[in-house]
């Protein structure tokens, strides 16, 4: 490991601690399909694919052509002032894939940060209304607007801002109002248009509610069913533009190429990024042409767009449609659950399991009644799965579920072994195998 660890102590006398959330000594040399090999050759198998970017594994080959033969041909312009081919190409292809209601728009920027703090700025501008409804553990990014709307407790020290209004997301493993898992939906509706709006929100003042489709670093919560067919009637009722953020869920990940389209709906607007440019800075928004043409020169970055990333991401939808990687997700992702569901049957400190094709979370709990999170252990977890070769991260506002996220290339093969891998770091962390003083330089979050 003597490389690998060089690495990590020169980089951590370098790099501000401000755009790290580190778990364990790892770093990569190269990754190929679903593997990633540190820089002493050590091979890894990826269930996180660095936080749900590599959608096609690690440098797909018509990827990393689709790169290659862009730079040769026009690495850059500035799509500020003029247009370039690789990007307007991409635009017709999002329209054509992304469901939004009405003529659409495309809008490029570089992060899932810029996508959301674009939509931020420009709700108000198309409405001529002032407010934002966003939810508690949504995590929308970390410039200013997009951190205003995020409601994770990594974002609670960010300035904030007075117009936006945060309401609890429901969450089937821990109902809030004292309702049923089932009606953890209804309950946060009535919430809304019973007592929000009648008292400090009132919708004729509300530009636009911003969610995710299924809450990622939040906890990985799947909403009850019929909740965001709820939130869409509630929004038609009052005007109030449904913004979606797909970042981490979009791209074929959870069975579906956008996860908002499990319930049937169609959004005004959807901000995406990560996998979007297979590996390379790209974000983008689809959203209502009114929404997307209020203002101009409003959003601009000056490298967003750029053909190279624009020709990846291309690329990369190329192939999600070409080796079916949608479906493959909802497969392999049916396969993956039932094994974590079996996990659950030797291991305590599950308490739940909950997926959506191949966006899946493991929550830990202490104990099963009371449900008192397990945040060390789910950091000992995957500590000691890094130590045997598997690579995943974890999350939640309480820190205590294990995201597993992995490439959809994943084979069957290739999921078992990953399982079999916790399987082992749950039985080690138990048996106190994994010393706290392992996890002393790790912050995590
Ligand atoms: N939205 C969601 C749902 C995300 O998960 C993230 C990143 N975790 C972001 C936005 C921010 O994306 P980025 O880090 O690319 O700015």
């Amino acid at each position: 490991m003597a490389a690998t660890q060089a690495l990590v102590a020169r980089e951590g006398e370098l790099l501000s601690d401000s755009l790290k959330v580190r778990f364990f000594p790892f770093a990569a040399a190269r990754g190929q399909g679903s593997r990633l090999f540190d820089l002493d050759g050590n091979r890894y198998l990826d269930f996180s694919a660095s936080w749900a970017v590599a959608n096609t594994g690690y440098s797909h080959p018509r990827v990393v052509s689709a790169i290659a033969e862009q730079a040769g041909k026009l690495s850059f312009t500035s799509l500020c002032s003029t247009p370039n081919e690789p990007a307007t190409a991409l635009a017709e292809r999002l329209l054509e894939i992304v469901p939004v209601q009405g003529e659409g728009k495309v809008w490029f920027g570089l992060s899932g940060s810029d996508a959301n703090d674009f939509l931020v700025k420009m709700a108000p501008l198309a409405t001529g209304r002032s407010k934002i409804i966003s939810f508690i553990g949504g995590y929308h990014g970390q410039t200013g607007g997009s951190a205003a709307i995020s409601g994770h407790t990594a974002q609670a020290r960010a300035a904030g801002n007075g117009n936006v209004v945060k309401i609890p997301y429901p969450n089937p493993y821990r109902p809030l109002f004292g309702v049923a898992p089932e009606e953890t939906g209804a309950a946060v509706l009535d919430y809304l248009e019973n007592y929000l709006f009648r008292t400090i929100c009132p919708p004729e003042q509300t530009a636009a509610i911003f969610l995710e489709a299924i809450q990622s670093d939040g906890g990985d919560i799947v909403p009850p069913a019929g909740f965001l067919r709820g939130l869409r009637e509630l929004c038609d009722r009052h005007g109030i533009l449904l913004f979606l953020d797909e970042v981490k869920t979009g791209m074929g990940r959870t069975g579906l190429m956008f996860a908002f389209e499990h319930e049937g709906i169609a959004p005004d607007a959807v901000a995406l990024g990560k996998s979007l440019g297979g590996g390379l800075p790209v974000s983008a928004v689809v959203g209502r042409r009114d929404l997307l043409d209020a203002a101009t020169a409003n959003g601009m970055f000056t490298t967003a767009g750029n053909p190279i990333s624009a020709a990846a991401a291309l690329t990369s939808l190329d192939v999600i449609r070409d080796e079916q990687l949608t479906e493959r997700a909802a497969t392999i992702g049916e396969r993956l659950r039932n094994g974590l569901e079996g996990l659950a049957e030797t291991h305590e400190l599950i308490g739940d399991v909950r997926a959506r094709g191949l966006f899946q979370g493991v929550e830990l709990v202490r104990d099963r009644v009371t449900k008192v999170p397990a945040a060390i252990e789910a950091h000992k977890v995957i500590y000691r799965a890094m130590e045997l070769g598997l690579l995943l991260f974890y999350g939640g506002i309480l820190s205590n579920v294990l995201e597993i996220t992995p490439p959809l290339i994943l084979t069957e093969d290739e999921c078992d072994e990953g399982l079999a891998i916790l399987d082992q770091a749950f039985r080690d962390v138990s048996e106190g195998r994994v010393p706290d003083e392992a996890l002393s330089a790790y912050a995590g979050w």
